[in-house]
């Protein structure tokens, strides 16, 4: 009963051993999947770690308690304190609040002599 997987596998293993155009097909798919297989937890490991830095940037510490909670709630949802907004940062409050989009620049046309 175990026949027929082993004449299965004695014509992979002639496939791979005869050079043949079957069996070099066979030998790039399985470099190819063992290649996926090594360059999927790299890629993964790299998309987790922008995923982390991305949830990381929108993330505040409170100050009372030392949880972590996300920018937008007004509050440490553990203990209540309210999280310091953008006004009282001085960091932030030192830049600009007007939009770079909203401004404008003035451009003078000025005349310049080239014959002296
Ligand atoms: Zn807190």
């Amino acid at each position: 009963m175990n026949r027929p997987s082993a004449v299965l596998w004695i014509a992979v293993v002639l496939l791979l051993l005869v050079p043949t155009a079957a069996g070099r097909l066979m030998l790039d798919l399985a470099g190819g999947v063992l290649l996926a297989l090594l360059a999927l937890p790299l890629i993964l490991s790299g998309l987790g770690w922008i995923g982390w830095k991305l949830l990381q940037s929108r993330m505040i510490r409170c100050t009372a308690c030392g949880s972590t909670g996300l920018k937008g709630a007004g509050a440490c949802a553990l203990c209540g304190t309210p999280y310091p907004s953008a006004e009282d940062n001085p960091a932030s409050a030192a830049a600009p609040s007007t939009p770079a989009s909203d401004l404008t620049i003035d451009v003078v046309a000025q005349d310049v002599d080239c014959d002296s």
